[in-house]
């Protein structure tokens, strides 16, 4: 367990996150009004969404299936009936003058969420709920030097936000938890994850306490809109709060803003001034009523899971956890490491999907889908390594090429000539020869200097231009050297 020190001791924090995900969707939860990011302000608005009098919201059912994927996702349990609610506050963002969302009952209860810490540790976290609920529009104050605009396109499209227990301990497992939250929504194609559209926002609620006592007055900072920033916020907090009370104050509840300019946190409201929401069911709506038979069917049509596809890697593939855990980060880099995995060694397509290409990639600033050699290309040159037609040293080399002009590894050997050396007598050779121009070192190593083997291997490679097969290399050496 994380602890922090103070001048009385040490510290414990404790920190439950609510997440808003914006669920991928074509419409909007209430109306047919499109959702797509970056539309010109107030164009993708329908008179529900800008609440007219008399119009009326007609729930969307495929936003209800993605809601329902995302709780199977997390193992949560789902309602067949839930409730939405009016929440009710006033704001120029917010043309009903209430969102639509779910209060006493969610559509999905509890869920848990298993965090994949460094060194191979884990902790599982508990879900509260998960709700679907409207977003608001956004309201725009740099536009104009004295008056604020207001754009709606973003009115009425869904959001699920997802509740945990304060059961986090440390801003690193806070960030560990949106990260993973984040792989499976990606997985499961119900929200895109994108942290700098707002597609997925947060709010961290942070107390402090000695080990042990009981919980302490929270704070939650709002809309947090990265994983660095909220693990920055969740550090800055817990030391103010430690502070405070160290020095004989008292944390009041209070909602705050994380000022990423500064790294601080401010306040931004207290509780004396939290909102009355006045929750009632929203008269305009019927219960949502699921049918067990529909639940089931997307139960059946689920994808297999970043955790479950890790331990099939480790199990199927023998790969360690830390490989397995990096590969099924992302639902395309796990497809792309199995197809190159695909009737050869594993272990070695790991090594070379994490390796070589993870590193030109993010020298590149590219992601795996835009990479430049395909699957099957780096397959190809596995194929060369196994058969002895290019050492490992070599084929990086090829495999730098590859990337870089597209060209398969084949052709690549070919044109530069460096099929390895398998040729025993070439490469031996080449150890007479370095044998014969170093007298002195040999003298050295037969006198007990092994570190000088390393010294001869290397040699005999450059007089082979790099191309000899390192195996046969390292025997010949020996036996002449022993001799
Ligand atoms: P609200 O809706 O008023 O924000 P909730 O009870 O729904 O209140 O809690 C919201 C979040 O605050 C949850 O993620 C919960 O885990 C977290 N939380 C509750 N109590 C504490 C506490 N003492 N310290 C840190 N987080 C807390
Ligand atoms: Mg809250």
């Amino acid at each position: 367990m994380a602890l922090i020190e103070g001048k009385t001791g040490n510290w414990e924090v404790v920190i439950g996150l609510e997440v808003h995900a914006q669920v991928v969707s074509r419409s909007k939860l209430f109306s047919g009004a499109a959702t797509g990011f970056g539309a010109e302000p107030n164009s993708q608005v329908s008179p529900v969404d800008a609440a007219f009098p008399g119009m009326l919201p007609v729930i969307n059912r495929f936003c209800v299936e993605q809601a329902v994927k995302t709780g199977i996702g997390i193992e949560g349990k789902v309602n067949p009936t839930s409730v939405f609610d009016r929440k009710n506050y006033f704001y120029a963002d917010l043309p009903a003058g209430y969102q639509i969302s779910q209060f006493t009952r969610p559509i999905v209860s509890g869920g848990s969420i298993a965090l994949d810490l460094p060194e191979g540790r884990s902790r599982t976290i508990g879900v509260t709920r998960l709700h679907l609920e409207q977003d608001a529009g956004k309201s725009l104050h740099d536009q104009h030097p004295n008056l604020t605009y207001v754009d709606l396109n973003r009115a009425g499209t869904a959001l699920m936000e997802i509740v945990s227990e304060p059961e986090l301990r440390s801003a690193e497992e806070a960030g560990a938890y949106l990260r993973k939250l984040r792989t499976i929504l990606r997985y499961l194609g119900t929200c895109d994850g994108n942290m700098e559209e707002g597609s997925l926002r947060c709010d961290a609620n942070v107390s402090v306490r000695k080990p042990g006592a009981p919980l302490g007055t929270r704070c939650e900072i709002k809309n947090v809109n990265s994983i660095r920033f909220a693990m920055l916020a969740i550090d800055y907090e817990a030391r103010r709060q430690i502070d405070l009370i160290e020095e004989g104050g008292v944390v009041k509840q209070e909602t705050r803003l994380f000022d990423s300019a500064r790294g601080v946190t401010r306040p931004m409201r207290s509780k004396e001034q939290a909102h009355d929401y006045r929750y009632f069911p929203d008269p305009d709506l019927l219960p949502l009523v699921l049918d067990p038979a529909e639940i089931e069917r997307l139960r059946a049509a689920m994808p297999e899971l970043p955790d479950r596809k890790k331990e099939r890697f480790v199990q199927d593939y023998k790969l360690t956890p830390y490989d397995a855990g990096v590969l099924v980060s992302e639902r395309q880099t796990a497809d792309f490491f199995e197809r190159v995995a695909k009737g050869r060694d594993a272990r070695a397509a790991a090594n070379w999907v994490t390796g070589e290409l993870f590193g030109l990639l993010n020298k590149a600033g590219k992601g795996i889908e835009q990479s430049p050699v395909s699957a099957d290309a780096i397959g190809a040159l596995l194929d060369l390594i196994a058969d002895n037609t290019v050492s490992g040293r070599t084929a990086k080399d090829v495999f730098a090429e590859m990337f870089e002009t597209g060209k398969d590894a084949a052709a690549i050997v070919e044109a530069k000539g460096l099929r390895q050396v398998t040729d025993s007598g070439a490469i031996e050779a080449a150890v007479d020869r370095v044998i014969a121009e170093q007298p002195e070192k040999v003298a050295e190593f037969r006198a007990g200097k092994d570190k000088l083997f390393g010294y001869f291997v290397g040699q005999v490679m450059k007089a082979t231009g790099g191309k000899a097969n390192p195996g046969t290399l390292n025997e010949l050496l020996k036996k002449k050297l022993s001799g």
